[in-house]
């Protein structure tokens, strides 16, 4: 159970349902008041030396931008939800920017305000739409926190039309197994092989919890999703994610490997993770390599186009040999 070093808070958050939980339930934690959850001043001035040690705080505020933004791959829109950023420390995380002021988990109380826009929009469209409300943070952690998968999938599963989805890295789910979710929820799991998972994705679930738990969500009657994400191209990459689609394919129940379909994306990272890995973990392996990486504008990189090809072709290889009747959504 994660229990926070300290907690920053936005005054009005104890006026929530919610804030008040919170509060509550970390009645012994320090807390400091701040006045917006976006620009913590005291966090700004920290060096990337301390990202870990940062991420050891909770931070509660009240979402204000409920923007949603199109998408084309398993959802029709990525919606701001009731948290951001995450207490594992993944290095090549999405979620980390400038000023480590994304990296931090941050819950906002707000959630009937976010929760209503999502069924309204959903009740609204003529046809049936997909919202996607794990982009920010993964909702499997979050949910140990503050019970918010349990309440969402609990609202939800009661409307009339729509579906949401969601990404994770971790095994905690035996909190929505018993819930009647009507079928309007699909649960994406994410791997990598267990040595990239140990070497890069600190504080995340292993390998074979992530899969005991897509097999009990299926069977509680989830749809799932696999996400071999992201595929990073070290040493050895062949055999590691030969052996990883093995493994899956051993250990995946057949109620699983049914339906089950696979998204697999490749790494992308930046300058802002180079610098904030070798303060933060100076002794983890450099995903950084010059060789098969190159920039792609704002201090981006991503793999070379011949590693990509490569790397798809490999992928389509191995899928087609070992989930040879599953649907591959896209590599990217
Ligand atoms: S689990 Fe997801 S949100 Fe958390 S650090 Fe890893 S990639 Fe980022």
């Amino acid at each position: 159970m994660f229990k926070p070093k300290a907690i920053f808070y936005e005054k009005d958050t104890i006026n929530y349902q919610l804030g008040k939980e919170l509060f509550k339930k970390h009645e012994d934690v320090p807390k400091i008041e701040i006045d917006n959850h976006n620009n913590i001043e005291e966090m700004r001035k920290k060096s990337n030396k301390e990202f870990v040690q940062m991420k050891r705080n909770l931070i509660i505020g009240i979402r204000k931008t409920h923007k949603f933004v199109e998408n084309h791959k398993t959802s029709d829109y990525l919606v701001p939800y009731t948290s951001s950023g995450c207490t594992a420390s993944c290095m090549y995380c999405y979620l980390v920017c400038n000023y480590n002021k994304c990296a931090y988990l941050r819950l906002f109380v707000n959630r009937e305000k976010m929760l209503e826009k999502i069924i309204k929009t959903s009740e609204q469209s003529e046809k049936e739409l997909t919202f996607e409300i794990g982009s920010n943070s993964d909702l499997i952690l979050e949910n140990t926190i503050t019970n918010n998968l349990v309440w969402t999938i609990e609202n939800f599963s009661k409307t009339k039309k729509g579906f949401l989805t969601f990404p994770t890295k971790f095994d905690m789910v035996d909190e929505i197994l018993p819930l009647s979710h009507n079928g309007k929820i699909t649960v994406r799991m994410s791997v990598n092989p267990e040595d990239i998972i140990k070497k890069v994705e600190f504080g995340t679930s292993r390998l074979n919890g992530r899969i005991e738990a897509i097999n009990k969500l299926k069977e509680a009657g989830y749809k799932i999703g696999i996400l071999i994400a992201p595929v990073i191209f070290v040493e050895n990459w062949r055999e590691q994610y030969e052996s990883l689609i093995k493994i899956l394919n051993e250990k995946l129940t057949d109620k699983v490997k049914k339906d089950v379909f696979f998204e697999i994306i490749f790494m992308t990272y930046s300058f802002v993770h180079i610098k904030i890995n070798e303060e933060a973990f100076p002794n983890s392996i450099s995903l950084y390599n010059k060789d098969i990486m190159t920039g792609r504008g704002k201090g981006k990189y991503w793999y070379k186009e011949e590693i990509r090809k490569e790397g798809e072709k490999f992928f389509i290889e191995k899928m087609n040999k070992y989930f040879p009747n599953n649907e591959i959504k896209y590599i990217v």
